[in-house]
């Protein structure tokens, strides 16, 4: 199959879903990745049959055998992006293409058959379709959705697997930072790295966050709300968050944010907000930016402004910053002016609520 082929999809619904009134309860205040709708999109992938077996069907636990390779080495990657709810009730897509397009290279990277994108897409949009009483109506609200695809072949070699599963499943959120737009304290990690020089950091597996759980955990206890990795290299330039990509603004109206050499995930809400800066006439630079010059620029009133951006909490501003016992703010130290008036820019065009000059919208029903 070529990134063009698509699979017929056999369709179960759920055969007791839950009632449209525990689902408004639900819908209230669904937190982060907390609640779930009532299908799942699966593929199944082997050597011999390559992708079939497509269905949309009941969520439900998937057994395992305790010889599953994924257990055991890890050979796992993962989107996350979301369905909006739009103005008029309707749903979109944002960038769905880009998902399919780093779904397959992170695949490639990890030893595994990429998902054909037409495949990727039409999984999705049927989960949404199928689920889409689902969408929640408030602000900030969305149903994030998760395609993820492991090794489910049953062997403790290693080796790729034979076997792969491709799943859909799909989750009401809503904002993702609690108390909206306030800013961020972030910890540097100055003894663990995330990513190294021709290692996985520019996929988006599973793996990479199991190593960033420990900083992000030493970063919550000093009091910051997330971690700030540095290359592995030198410990000496800022890529990024556990999670999510960051940017720095300057006092002459430029922003830049790190290059993509690898280390940093080519974060899709990253890209969009370098076509939005741009279409403000702003100066964007991909540079290398040092924590060393970061602390000095926010010292001197050079950088204005600094923000992290991701899928999950779209665009956030960055306040203090922590580094070996002590702490710099950024402007205010609260959101900053420019953050979110890109913020607001990204918002409005993935709600319907702006024109969408890129094509970035995919309108569903
Ligand atoms: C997913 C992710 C991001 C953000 O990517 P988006 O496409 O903007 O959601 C940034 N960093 C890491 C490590 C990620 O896994």
């Amino acid at each position: 199959m070529d990134g063009g082929d698509t699979l017929e999809f056999r369709t179960e619904a759920h055969a007791s879903p839950v009632s449209a009134a525990d689902r408004d309860v639900l819908l209230v205040d669904p937190g982060f990745g907390k609640v779930f709708t009532d299908h799942m999109a699966v593929v199944r992938f082997s050597r011999e049959k390559g992708w079939h077996d497509a269905q949309i069907t009941a969520r439900a636990p998937i057994p395992m055998d305790p010889a599953t390779a994924v257990l055991h080495y890890a050979q796992e990657i993962f989107e996350g992006m979301k369905a909006y709810r739009l103005a008029d009730g309707g749903a979109a897509l944002f960038r769905a293409d880009a998902n399919a397009r780093r779904f397959a290279q992170s695949a490639e990277r990890m030893a595994m058959p990429p998902v054909p994108e037409a495949l990727f897409l039409d999984s999705v949009r049927k989960l949404v379709a199928i689920d889409r009483d689902w969408i929640p109506h408030g602000e900030g609200g969305a149903l994030y959705l998760r395609p993820f695809m492991f090794a489910s072949e049953v062997f403790l070699g290693v080796r790729p697997s034979n076997e792969y599963l491709f799943i859909v499943i799909a989750s009401p959120v809503g904002a993702y930072f609690k108390g909206g737009a306030k800013a961020i304290s972030l910890g540097v990690s100055r003894h663990y790295t995330r990513a190294a020089p021709g290692g996985t950091g520019a996929a988006k597996c599973g793996g990479n966050y199991a190593s960033s759980l420990i900083a992000q955990a030493e970063a919550v206890r000093q009091g910051c709300d997330q971690v700030v990795f540095l290359d592995a290299a030198e410990h000496r330039w800022v890529e990024e968050l556990g999670g999510m990509n960051t940017f720095f603004v300057f006092d002459d109206g430029s922003i830049s944010t790190p290059p993509l050499e690898g280390t940093i995930l080519p974060g899709i809400t990253r890209e969009s907000i370098i076509k939005l800066a741009h279409d403000e006439g702003l100066t964007v630079r991909e540079e290398r930016y040092s924590i060393d010059q970061w602390r000095a620029d926010a010292t001197s009133g050079r950088l204005t402004e600094a923000f992290a951006c991701g899928t999950a909490a779209v665009v956030t501003s960055i306040g203090v910053v922590q580094d070996e016992g002590q702490s710099f703010t950024i402007g205010s130290g609260g959101p900053g002016q420019l953050t979110e008036k890109l913020r607001a820019r990204l918002v409005d065009i993935q709600r319907g609520l702006a024109p969408d000059p890129h094509n970035w919208v995919e309108r569903l029903f």
